[in-house]
């Protein structure tokens, strides 16, 4: 079974004293021993954040990173130089990636190819709208999604990912998938990822993200094939992020 992973994306909030307190609260937690915890925060935040969380257990995350190794892109930031400041993980097709800057499976498959260039490890973002989930279409879409990434890698490539399935229509709007309909779908990512190999659907670590807090993250991380959570609005407040982890 994977190392459960509780992994916070600040997305564009935060600030230097938000980096500095989560150091120190991170560092002083009691955290469950079999529990892996990374924090993706915005660029600016990156040097900081991994001097802050160097006396913690939690490892540190980048949330996007460009689709070229370097030169002249103006504004983007290569994976090498996430690596530079510290970040082992970073969020690929995040759904507001994938809506808000037309990142397409496509896109996602090199963002997630120029990571493993550089030892960064993906976590690849799966999810269906409201629309496609009431066409009956949410399996088809989240697995379309995964196929065009998992058929662009090799075996020892595919064993890098982490994978976050994240109903977009849970994301930040405070209605949560049910346990029953996450793990429905974490247990079919599950059987694809083991037409693949065994070993493979056995090791990958499956998130659950869309709305999950301190009062409903117990019983969506008892579900058998939920071994984590990737939590958006609750990882800035340290005290429900901390719940989060205890409750892993
Ligand atoms: C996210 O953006 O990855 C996320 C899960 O957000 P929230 O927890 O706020 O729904």
């Amino acid at each position: 079974m994977p190392t459960p992973l509780i992994a916070g994306n600040w997305k564009m909030n935060g600030s230097r004293s938000l980096v500095e307190s989560f150091g120190q609260a991170l560092g002083d937690a009691a955290l469950p021993s079999q529990l892996d915890v990374a924090l993706m925060v915005p660029f600016p935040y990156l040097d900081a954040a991994a001097r802050a969380l160097s006396g913690s257990r939690a490892t540190l995350g980048a949330q996007t990173l460009s689709d070229q190794a370097s030169g002249a892109y103006t504004g983007e930031v290569s994976g090498e130089m996430l690596r530079e400041l510290g970040a082992s993980l970073v969020l690929v097709g995040h759904s507001e990636r994938r809506t808000l800057f037309n990142e397409d499976d496509a896109a996602v498959l090199v963002r997630v190819q120029r990571a493993l260039d550089v030892g960064l490890r993906p976590i690849l973002c799966l999810g269906e709208t409201l629309a496609e989930r009431d066409a009956e279409r949410s399996e088809a879409v989240v697995l379309g999604q995964l196929d065009a990434v998992l058929n662009g890698l090799e075996p020892d490539q595919r064993q890098q990912l982490v994978i976050a399935y994240e109903p977009v229509w849970a994301i930040g709007t405070g209605r949560t998938a049910s346990p029953e309909q996450a793990q429905a779908m974490h247990a079919a990512i599950r059987r694809r990822l083991a037409s693949h190999a065994e070993a493979l659907a056995a090791a990958t670590p499956l998130l659950y993200g869309g709305s999950m807090k301190a009062d409903n993250a117990a019983e969506l991380l008892a579900q058998p094939d939920i071994d984590g959570g990737l939590i958006g609005g609750a990882s800035l407040k340290i005290d429900d992020f901390l719940a989060i982890c205890q409750s892993a």
